[in-house]
């Protein structure tokens, strides 16, 4: 299938500053030469701890902030060199859900409002029309027609994350990053959401890069995953191959922490030494050495690169 979005070693980076003239003395790393490509109707998901680069990935991918080095390219459209002008008018077409959706609707307005102001704000409907089509997404997600003129404090956690995909679903987006937009939730709800995440998706064609630090959430509703580790992807392989096949020591002990329903397959559970360390100042070589359970002296020295190491998976480790 053809790419929806294609990211180029994208790099985005922050200045770390120090002393009484507040200089620059180093950088985070935040996302560090990052590729892959998101494929036009699929979900891709992107896991990895806190810390991993995970949304800033998102963000930048989005243009919500400016990259340091790299190129994103959506429709063929390098999004990072067109005009404000331009981002403009793809801004509807490409849309950020985030975590907690209650920070990011006004407490003082209605629901319906609160959905519709963005079809003003792009001019995509006039007065008349934005009731209906409101109360036609709050059905698609869930959430039945009288909602419309209520508050957002008088809503659960879930119904407020409906809300905040009904507010993105006005727009008739084409592409959605979702970053960890379950993860405040109660696991019986966190189900809910991820069955209209994926509802949604076959109703109108979407294409998703849904983040989460838990492998457990994406496993259902994506079919390609990626795994980040310090502001580098080191393995992305399609879902089912991933789960039956890791080959990275970071996916594996990853994956070794997701339940099983079946008890006869039962995962060694590999316990990691460590905290993930700082992006500021990470491990030279393999990113990953100081916690790998195979590292060797090359891995110290030697950086891995990404390659692909069987159709469709590609693994970043001296070892495979
Ligand atoms: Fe571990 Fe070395 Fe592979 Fe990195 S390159 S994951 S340290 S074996
Ligand atoms: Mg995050």
């Amino acid at each position: 299938r053809e790419a929806l979005v294609e990211v180029k070693q994208l790099k985005k980076y922050y200045p770390i500053t120090g002393g009484i003239f507040g200089r620059t003395i180093g950088h985070v790393k935040a996302v560090d030469d990052v590729s892959f490509a998101i494929r036009k109707g699929e979900a891709f998901g992107l896991v990895g701890e806190s810390g991993s680069g995970k949304s800033t990935t998102g963000r930048t991918i989005l243009r919500l902030t400016d990259k340091t080095a790299g190129e994103v390219k959506y429709k063929g459209v390098d999004l990072h060199a067109v005009s404000k002008q331009e981002l403009r008018r793809l801004r509807p077409s490409m849309q950020f859900i985030f975590q907690d959706p209650y920070s990011s609707l006004n407490p003082r307005l209605r629901v319906g409002d609160a959905i519709g102001e963005a079809l003003m704000d792009h001019g995509l409907a006039d007065k008349s029309e934005i009731r209906e089509r409101v109360q036609e997404v709050l059905a698609l997600c869930g959430l039945a027609p009288y909602h419309i003129d209520r508050f957002p404090h008088e809503f659960s956690g879930g119904q407020r994350q409906r809300i905040g995909i009904a507010r993105s679903i006005i727009l008739q987006p084409e592409f959605i990053v979702a970053d960890e937009p379950v993860s405040a939730l109660d696991v019986s709800i966190q189900a809910q959401i991820i069955n209209l995440f994926s509802d949604l998706q076959e109703k109108k064609e979407l294409t998703y890069l849904f983040i989460s630090h838990d492998l457990s959430v994406v496993e259902h509703l994506c079919t390609r995953i990626g795994v980040m580790y310090l502001g580098s992807l080191v393995e992305i392989a399609p879902r089912d191959e991933l789960f039956a096949r890791p080959l990275h020591p970071y996916t594996r002990a990853l994956l070794s922490a997701v339940p099983i329903p079946d008890p006869r397959l039962k995962r060694e559970r590999i316990v990691l030494r460590g905290d993930i360390p700082s992006p500021a100042n990470p491990p030279k070589g393999c990113k990953f050495h100081t916690r790998c359970p195979l590292a060797t002296d090359r891995c110290k020295e030697e950086v891995p690169v990404l390659r692909l190491a069987d159709s469709d998976h590609q693994v970043a480790c001296h070892l495979v």
